[in-house]
């Protein structure tokens, strides 16, 4: 898992320091495929209402989600692509 350091990790969308009262998601390392423009989340912690304002910070949530609800049917639809 992303290792997040409040105060001093920065927001992988806004280059922002992360504080310990916002609202954060962390990406675990190798989720996202290294051609994909998802890429740059890997490992990576952002906060929430960043993702939420940009297209790619959105899809990047709901393939966390469907890695997080079954980790074994994300990764099998992502190795037959
Ligand atoms: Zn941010």
């Amino acid at each position: 898992m992303a290792l997040l350091i409040s105060g001093k990790t920065p927001c992988a969308v806004c280059g922002e320091v992360i504080h310990a009262q916002d609202e954060v998601v962390m990406f675990p390392p190798g989720l996202f495929d290294p051609r994909s423009g998802l890429h740059r989340f890997n490992d990576a912690s952002a906060h929430h209402r960043c993702l939420a304002g940009v297209e790619t910070g959105r899809q990047a949530l709901q393939e966390l989600e469907e890695f997080i609800t079954d980790p074994v049917a994300y990764v099998r639809s992502r190795s037959e692509r």
